[in-house]
């Protein structure tokens, strides 16, 4: 028996669902599997996961995999490793395309009843017709003509000779409603099926029917298809099959930072990027690569609510939520850029032990020291001879000669508050490290060719003991993510 417990809207933000049952629920996530994962796939399948919690119920991964032409196998995996590392769970996975047979009884049910002919006109004439609010000789062929057409779809005929129509309205205001196709053909290589099937429900047909035979009670999708959900009701009617609710939510998308596939599949193509997981794209890969955690994903999205207003945030929206995650657990560690060498004359220290970071319990590290040191060429600059600095976590010291390389001498260890504060990187064994600093992708819809710079830098030792996807602070630079043993990734201040 299922326990009643009061929705979790406190917790989630979220408003409440229509006509949802507690322990009745059931959404899904139907992601295309043409494509990696992205900030829109992010919110999509959080908000299917949240409201099947908030009510006891389930959600389903269901693949929409029934247009061959773009679909790889690679991608269903992709799909699976994205959901995984941002923590959404379903129930149960299942692909459109395992259903093949009961889409195709389908499409002969409304054919048999007149609410769906074939139509073999050609691309323009249909198009035109569409536009015109015109019927086409084909919607007035009888069931017998209908049915011969439907049976040399699977052998006879060729990609776009025929289609399978729904017999809307060709007077609608609604251009979706005016005869939409619902099944065409496709002769290419299907990533599960091979060339078991050439003949393919397009999108409207299929969700339909997958939403309502996969119990369905809730079903979301973005603000762009809002006109189709007529389409989507009107077919279930003709079809006598079950009707889940149909709501819309809008697009996520990042300020100067596209989601769309016609946007980034050129980019990785022209190798202007890197890949998928470049961390200038907005992909999981490429934010995970930026090391943004999946729990600030999960926060940002709910903090944006379900609207359909269009959410263009910026990206520091999201880092903003990233860095109180991080925070307590990024070792601090001292960065050095343009390295200049300072020598420390009278230095009795040969070992210097640093608190990984200020609060939390992260021990501690030790860092062996010979009274050579490099500080940053910026530091450097600011430098005058007489000058009493700090060398953090050491000594305070006078500088005694600027040339080629600086000098000092030791003078006292208390702290000051008064003097400048340098980092340093001992000369006995520093980490060369290049930092990889992900800029805005698209200035005004113009590829920002100094959307990634690259700037070279010494660090500690201890970089080389973290973990790959460690998560660091580099002082006084900002928070990075171990890429590799000589790469990091600039994440935020
Ligand atoms: P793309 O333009 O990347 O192909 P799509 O909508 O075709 O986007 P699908 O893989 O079909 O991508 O989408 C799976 C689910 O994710 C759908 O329910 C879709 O509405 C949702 N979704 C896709 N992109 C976004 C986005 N940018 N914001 C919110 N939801 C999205
Ligand atoms: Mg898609
Ligand atoms: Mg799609």
């Amino acid at each position: 028996e299922l326990l009643v417990t009061k929705p979790k809207q406190e917790r989630t933000g979220l408003p409440p669902l229509e006509g949802a049952e507690q322990g009745n629920v059931i959404t899904r996530f139907p992601p295309e599997p043409n494509g990696y994962p992205h900030i829109g796939h992010a919110k999509a399948s959080i908000i299917d996961e949240e409201y099947a919690k908030m009510y006891g119920g389930k959600l389903i991964l269901r693949f929409d995999d029934t247009n061959p032409e773009k679909e790889r196998l690679e991608y269903y995996a992709a799909i699976k490793v994205g959901l995984d590392w941002l923590g959404v769970k379903y129930d149960r996975v299942k692909n459109t395309s395992d259903d093949m047979e009961i889409i195709y009884s389908k499409a002969r049910e409304l054919i048999d009843s007149g609410d769906a002919y074939v139509c073999t006109c050609d691309k323009e004439t249909i198009s035109n017709n569409r536009r015109e609010k015109k019927s086409c000789k084909c919607s007035l062929g009888d069931k017998d003509q209908n049915i011969t057409r439907w049976n040399k779809m699977f052998d006879k005929f060729k990609p776009g000779e025929a289609i399978v129509r729904f017999r809307g309205n060709m007077n609608s205001d609604n251009t979706v409603m005016r005869d939409p196709t619902l099944l065409r053909i496709i002769d290419e290589s299907h990533p599960i099926h091979k060339d078991k099937y050439r003949v393919w429900p397009n999108y409207d047909f299929a969700v339909a029917i997958e939403d309502s035979i996969d119990g369905i009670t809730h079903a979301f999708r973005t603000k762009e298809y809002e006109l189709r959900t007529e389409l989507y009701y009107t077919l279930l009617d003709k079809m006598n099959m079950r009707k889940p609710k149909m709501l819309e939510f809008s697009r996520l998308e990042f300020q100067g930072m596209p989601v769309s596939k016609r946007v980034l599949k050129p980019l990785v193509e022209e190798g202007k990027v890197s890949g998928f997981d470049d961390p200038r794209l907005p992909t999981l890969e490429g934010l995970r690569r930026r090391g943004i955690v999946p729990e600030a994903i999960r926060k940002f999205i709910l903090s944006l609510g379900f609207t359909k207003s269009d959410t263009m945030p910026p990206f520091e929206t999201l880092e903003s939520f990233n860095r109180k995650i991080v925070d307590p657990t990024s070792v601090r560690l001292f960065i050095v850029f343009d390295p200049v060498k300072l020598r420390v004359i009278n230095n009795n220290l040969t070992e210097i032990e640093i608190s990984n970071h200020p609060q939390t319990e992260m021990g501690k590290r030790k860092i062996a020291i010979d009274g050579t040191f490099y500080i940053s060429g910026d530091d450097a600059k600011t430098l005058k001879i007489g000058e009493e600095i700090r060398l953090l976590e050491a000594y305070n010291v006078r500088i005694t000669k600027i040339g080629q390389e600086i000098e000092c001498e030791v003078i006292d260890t208390g702290h000051k508050s008064n003097i400048p504060k340098i980092q340093w990187i001992t000369q006995k064994n520093p980490v060369n490290l290049e930092v990889l600093i992900p800029k805005i992708l698209f200035n005004d819809d113009q590829f920002n060719e100094d959307s990634l710079e690259v700037k070279k830098a010494l660090t500690e030792q201890y970089y080389l003991e973290l973990n790959v996807g460690s998560e660091i602070q580099f002082i006084r630079f900002g928070y990075c993510r171990k890429d590799s043993a000589n790469q990091a990734i600039y994440t935020h201040k």
